[in-house]
């Protein structure tokens, strides 16, 4: 199988239009690093692009017709968009599906403490971490805290220049003679990775100094404290109902002398996620509904009321099709069944330095277009989407036409590991699934890596979908 550099593909407009993207998501990785933050941007710049509101297109007793743009949030982490097609919608939809979470570190629900005068925040990580990749990095806490009034406290430290940041600390060369003896595993346990958010026991507002006769127990948290309720009004007991993230702090970068590559946290999945919008928005005039998913929930088996497993966009594809006056229980079914989808998340990229892992001839390259993966899963691809032969070749088919650069991926060798993506979820519905997204060097790091002519090369293949993939099951 031929394998081409995306570069070399590439003529002077599509170069250009290529690095003016990733300036883009660049823009678009070091504002939104949780799923609440993507989904706020999607839904200013779908409205920005004509997208309504679906239950508020309800709720006014209006219809739908083909052309109309709507979108649909659910518990402010994920987020359906349809653009109605000329064609009836029983006929399939072209789904293009991505996650905006990413590994990070959760705050617990009773995190702070204090030990010898550092005052610290527990956590609990999220997703599959090298947990020793998380120390000594400048980390910012983003998030919200839901007070009991309901009322919601937006949080995000770290980001700017003159923010303070966060950190974990590491034991220093000189004394870790044991630690170093460790599997990689276990050098730093889940429960090390506490965050360090203070050291000094005083607080400067004079007008709430504390008088009592242990003022001095646990001074740098009550100091902290106070910091956080004159910042935020928040108190100890708010952190029960919040949902603070610690990711890596600052902003994603460009990377090479050539300034081909792109350094960023939560490229897992938002290089996939931010084409898939892109895509979205600037596919007009189809005859299949078009719908961009952008999910929950991944990274931790796309359980919960916002993950793929949750029925959320079952739910918001019946009031669409009611307010296109075309529902029913059978129409639904058969308007998913007839659905073509690409499951867009990222793949693994050949890596060089670990090339032991990788079976070369089976495996994506960085640069070198959007690589599909047949199937994923494990031990005899166990728990994977197996995407039908059929559909793969509809989709060779559309990319010729279009263009594409496109290459084939298989995570590692054969009992390397393994893993999954949300495609075999919506392929319970009897759709015609494939994963299809952008390799990552590092995955899962705190700087994740990819190459701007897979970003682009995976935009111009989810447009290309939107506007040719007609396959149906029934
Ligand atoms: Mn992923
Ligand atoms: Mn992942």
């Amino acid at each position: 199988m031929v394998r081409v550099n995306a570069w070399n593909t590439f003529d002077r407009g599509q170069h250009k239009s290529c690095m003016d993207l990733a300036e883009d998501y660049k823009e678009f990785l070091s504002s939104c690093k949780t799923e609440r933050e993507c989904v706020d941007r999607f839904v200013n710049d779908a409205e920005a692009n004509g997208y309504m509101e679906l239950n508020e297109v309800r709720r006014e007793g209006r219809k739908l017709k083909a052309g109309d743009r709507v979108y649909s949030v659910w518990m402010n982490k994920s987020m359906v968009m349809f653009e109605i097609g000329r064609a009836p919608i029983e006929e399939g939809l072209n789904i293009v599906g991505a996650h905006i979470d990413s590994p990070r570190l959760d705050v617990k629900q009773n995190p702070l403490y204090e030990d010898s005068d550092i005052a610290y925040l527990d956590t609990h990580y999220y997703g599959g971490i090298k947990k020793y990749q998380y120390v000594t990095l400048p980390l910012a806490i983003h998030g919200v805290i839901v007070k009991k009034s309901g009322e919601t406290v937006i949080l995000r430290v770290g980001e700017d220049e003159d923010d303070p940041v966060f950190f974990i600390s590491d034991l220093l060369i000189h004394l870790s003679q044991e630690q170093m003896k460790k599997p990689a595993a276990s050098v730093i346990e889940g429960e090390a990775l506490d965050v360090i958010i203070g050291s000094k026991p005083v607080y400067l507002d004079e007008s709430v100094k504390d008088s009592s006769e242990d003022s001095s127990k646990d001074a740098v948290k009550k100091a902290l404290l106070r910091i956080l309720e004159e910042y935020y009004g928040i108190d100890e007991e708010d952190f029960v109902s919040a949902e603070l993230e610690v990711v890596p702090a600052g902003k994603a970068r460009d990377a090479g002398f050539d300034r081909s590559m792109i350094l960023g946290y939560g490229q897992d999945d938002r290089a996939c996620a931010y084409p898939a919008f892109r895509a979205q928005i600037e596919s007009h005039d189809l005859d299949r509904t078009s719908c961009a998913l952008l999910v929950d929930k991944e990274e931790i088996g796309s359980v919960g009321a916002t993950g793929m497993r949750s029925r959320f966009f079952e739910n918001a594809l019946a009031e669409l099709m009611d307010l296109c006056g075309q529902y029913s229980e059978l129409s639904l079914r058969r308007a998913l069944a007839n659905s073509c989808m690409l499951s867009s998340d990222v793949s693994i990229a050949f890596d060089p330095s670990y090339a032991s892992v990788f079976e070369k001839k089976n495996s994506s390259y960085l640069g070198k277009g959007v690589a599909f993966n047949k199937f994923t899963g494990a031990r005899g691809k166990s728990g994977s989407n197996d995407a039908n032969a059929e559909y793969i070749a509809h989709l060779r088919q559309i990319f010729e036409e279009e263009k594409v650069c496109v290459q084939t991926s298989e995570l590692g060798k054969v009992d390397a590991g393994g893993g999954g993506t949300i495609a075999y979820i919506l392929a319970l519905y009897g759709m015609n699934v494939i994963d299809c997204g952008v390799p990552v060097l590092s995955m899962h790091s705190p700087w994740e890596a990819i190459s701007k002519a897979d970003l682009y090369s995976a935009l111009c293949a989810y447009r290309a979908f939107f506007k040719k993939a007609s396959l149906k099951s029934i």
